[in-house]
């Protein structure tokens, strides 16, 4: 019988196992997180479950308690995968335990990036998996003040669910805008806005000279300009980095991320890479994406390839992010230096709804909806389709634009 072990019981080790039953796989199926416990969702760690209450988890776990027996998947938690022999393909379990697979499936994720010299002080927090929102919401409860690097989306999430609590938030962004990487300009504008109104100082641009600390604690940062923002606690949220350490144990082909073709497969044809840890080399989104559609739709390709179904076409990419009352979509990628794109911004049926459609030359290459979850969904169709109006078009209000998606539906 074949045997299938999956590294990494998050979204899209998850999400992986589920398909593999779907698609008919009635082999053994092992799931290894190191994370003690059931399995529980990303998302809300800086939204819902910071603000929740301790005992409160259960509802945000990524599949009910029996969901796993009943589908014959074995699901080793609190363990973590030591070593991996590609050889013989076996792993090694960090209490010495080995097992044997047929195909391996590295869903380990990424690890968030630290600040130098900040990884013994107290009051330091990051974000990645419900330990860290666990320690993040105790010490919370305590504060009054947090100072949060980075202004990306789970730096704004952070910052807006510790206003809801009631804490004076600073967030600090090197950067000239918020979201640079991820948003188009005025989406970060209008989340800067946001947060402002909400009370949160926002500072862009800015180089940090300083971390401070008091025997050990975090007290504050200064500034290069010499601006000094003193805090309880210090939450950092500067990004993550894939995975990679079983894959170069295996020797696999390793780029930001673990290389994989369109079916998931690295360079060793019996083991594959989903999910954020994995860089997905091949086609017009070859990049590595950190969103849970991602998670899901590669755990589908692999499962799809590992069982010798056809493997789904790749889809438009998509991600959510919830700060306040604010609920953004978007679909598409904004390349990474999004200097040269073109942004139309269009009003929504909602009052204060808005979309951005960016363009790169006449490509439309995302639509980012606020507020606005029906320009969200014609954006999609637009991106899945090939097909999209004119800037021009969309620039103009009286522009029907369910119309011109409905009306001419995609070859
Ligand atoms: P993970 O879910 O991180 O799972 C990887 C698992 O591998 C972990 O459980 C880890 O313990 C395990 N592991 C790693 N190495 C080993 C080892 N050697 N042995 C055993 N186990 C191992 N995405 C959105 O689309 N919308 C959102 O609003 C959103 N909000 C987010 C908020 C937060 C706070 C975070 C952290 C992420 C958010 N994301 C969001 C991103 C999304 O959660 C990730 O893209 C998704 O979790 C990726 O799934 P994954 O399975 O690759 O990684």
């Amino acid at each position: 019988m074949m045997k299938v072990i999956v590294i990494g019981a998050g979204h899209a080790g998850v999400a992986f196992a589920d398909a593999m039953r779907r698609n008919g796989f009635a082999g053994e199926l092992t799931m290894i997180d190191r994370l003690a416990g059931l399995p529980l969702e990303r998302p809300p760690l800086s939204k819902a479950f910071l603000l929740a209450e301790d005992g409160e988890e259960s509802s945000f776990a990524l599949r009910a308690s029996g969901w796993f027996a009943d589908r014959q998947i074995t699901l080793v938690t609190g363990r973590g995968v030591a070593g991996l022999d590609a050889g013989t393909r076996q792993v090694t379990l960090d209490d010495g335990g080995t097992l044997s697979y047929d195909r391996l499936v590295l869903a380990t994720g990424a690890t968030p990036r630290q600040l130098a010299n900040t990884a013994d002080m107290d009051g330091v927090f990051v974000l990645r998996d419900p330990d860290d929102a666990r320690r993040l919401r105790t010490a919370a409860r305590a504060a009054r003040s947090a100072l949060v690097i980075g202004g990306g989306y789970i730096g704004l999430e952070v910052a807006a669910s510790l206003t809801k609590a009631g804490k004076m938030v600073t967030v600090i962004e090197a950067a000239p805008r918020l979201l640079a990487r991820v948003a188009s300009p005025p989406v970060s504008a209008f989340f800067a806005t946001r947060h402002g109104d909400a009370g949160v100082d926002i500072i862009t641009g800015a180089a940090m000279s300083e971390i401070r600390h008091d025997n050990g604690g975090f007290v504050g940062a200064t500034l290069e300009d010499g601006r000094q923002i003193d805090a309880d606690m210090l939450v950092v949220g500067i990004g993550v980095a894939p995975n990679t350490d079983l894959a170069a144990q295996a020797d696999l082909a390793i780029a930001n991320g673990i290389v994989t073709d369109g079916t998931m497969r690295t360079s060793r044809p019996d083991i594959y890479a989903i999910g954020d840890g994995a860089f997905d080399g091949s086609g017009a989104y070859g990049l590595r994406i950190e969103s849970v559609h991602n998670a899901q739709e590669q755990a589908e390709r692999a499962a799809a390839s590992i069982t010798g179904n056809d493997v789904p076409r790749r889809q438009v990419p998509w991600f959510w992010s919830d700060q306040y009352d604010v609920k953004l979509q978007s679909a598409g990628v904004l390349p990474a230096n999004n200097t040269d794109l073109h942004h139309v911004q269009r009003a929504g049926r909602r009052e204060g709804g808005f979309s951005v459609w960016s363009f790169a030359d006449d490509d439309l290459v995302a639509v980012e909806a606020i507020g606005d979850p029906a320009a969200y969904v014609l954006g999609k169709t637009c991106l899945e389709s090939g097909r999209a109006p004119r800037p021009v078009q969309l620039a103009d209000a009286g522009f029907d634009l369910k119309s011109f998606v409905a009306d001419k539906p995609v070859a």
